[in-house]
């Protein structure tokens, strides 16, 4: 193994956006940078590649926690394209060669970050939840569940730089916005494009208007109990006007109820939404593993000896098709008495 830990600075963050509008993870990882990077003693530099991210919002990953801001901005960058952006973050990696380069452990930092890992021949933990620095090496711990979450494991890379990490979406809060920062806005001139590259012109998002899963606030899960494919209409209907995703066990998925985006557990995705509400759904370890760092789990059960009610911080013990009209009818009443959130 060559040693590669020389010469290299800065703790790095990817911040995400959605035609131009920065996304709630590339604030969380400016909180994480910024402790390893006070610790480390070396700047903060958020990278954004993209297209349209004005000043005012690059300012606000300044305002934030970054010392630096280093973006690539190009039309063919407006959406993400796994090949265009690792040729982009490898080249930049390259050049400033950073020691620590976090993303979050989205979609886009799933697909990226591995790709850019092997690219750079170096290692990468994924959906860590903690992340520290080793005093006597300066290295980066990174801490993770590990054999479905029994066990919290805490990696190393000693000898390959940049050390990569991809951080669990909601698990650490963004810093108070301080309009008094000062930081350099770097604009880095496209690199030359491979001529296979990629440009996306346009998006379809799935299921028209549904929310991320992993950075909802709210997300609400059908499964088996639902009976047939046309009842997650229930669901979705309930998340619709409460500002929720839609996510679904993996029997739903393998039902073809549901597409896997939405899968939550083991195989699908990891969330940590400030409420999780599974409705017919058992909580099998597989699923939980994908809940477990939900803020509050509200289990909708007909049966009162499912393992989701057992670890749920609220329990509903009742036939879905009758509680979920209930809770319409209850939202009802409550109209005009909110601000508009229920959360
Ligand atoms: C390697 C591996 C990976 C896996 N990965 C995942 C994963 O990522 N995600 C995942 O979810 N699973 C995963 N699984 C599958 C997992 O083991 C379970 O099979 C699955 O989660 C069960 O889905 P479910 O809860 O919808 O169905 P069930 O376990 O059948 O539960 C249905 C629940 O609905 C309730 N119910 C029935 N009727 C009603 C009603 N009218 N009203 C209210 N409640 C009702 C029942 O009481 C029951 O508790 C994985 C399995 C393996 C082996």
């Amino acid at each position: 193994m060559t040693d590669q830990t020389q010469e290299t600075q800065g703790v790095w963050t990817l911040a995400e956006h959605f035609e131009g509008t920065l996304k709630g993870v590339s604030f969380e990882l400016l909180a994480r940078g910024r402790k390893l990077a006070d610790k480390l003693g070396t700047p903060l530099v958020s990278v954004l590649i993209g297209d349209a991210v004005g000043e005012d919002a690059l300012m606000t990953l300044i305002h934030q926690g970054a010392d630096a801001v280093y973006t690539v901005q190009d039309e063919r960058f407006r959406y993400f394209v796994c090949e265009s952006y690792a040729f982009v973050l490898s080249r930049l990696i390259e050049e400033y060669r950073p020691a620590i380069l976090l993303a979050a452990a989205t979609s886009t930092g799933r697909t990226l970050m591995p790709y850019v890992a092997i690219k750079g021949h170096t290692g990468l933990t994924a959906d860590c939840t903690e992340l520290d620095i080793e005093e006597a090496t300066g290295n980066l711990l990174q801490t993770r569940p590990a054999i479905g979450g029994n066990i919290m494991a805490t990696i190393k890379t000693p000898n390959h730089r940049p050390q990569m990490a991809t951080v669990r979406p909601k698990s650490s809060r963004p810093l108070a916005t301080d309009p008094n920062r000062t930081g350099e806005i770097k604009r880095i001139p496209v690199p030359s494009l491979p001529p296979q590259g990629t440009l996306v012109k346009g998006y379809r998002r799935d299921e028209a208007g549904s929310l991320g899963l992993e950075e909802a606030d709210l997300v609400i899960a059908g499964g088996r109990g639902l009976k047939k494919g046309e009842n997650f209409t229930l669901i979705r209907d309930l998340a619709r006007r409460l500002g929720a995703a839609v996510g679904a066990s993996r029997d739903a998925v393998d039902r073809g109820w549901i597409s896997y985006p939405h899968q939550v557990g083991l195989s699908g995705k990891t969330i940590s939404p400030k409420v999780y509400i599974g409705i017919g759904i058992s909580g099998a370890i597989q699923h939980l593993a994908g809940i477990k760092t939900s803020e509050t789990i509200v289990a909708i059960n007909a049966d009162p000896d499912a393992t989701l009610h057992k670890i749920a911080d609220l329990g509903i013990v009742g036939d879905a098709f009758q509680v979920i009209p209930e809770l319409h009818k209850q939202l009802d009443a409550r109209k005009g008495k909110t601000n508009g959130t229920y959360v």
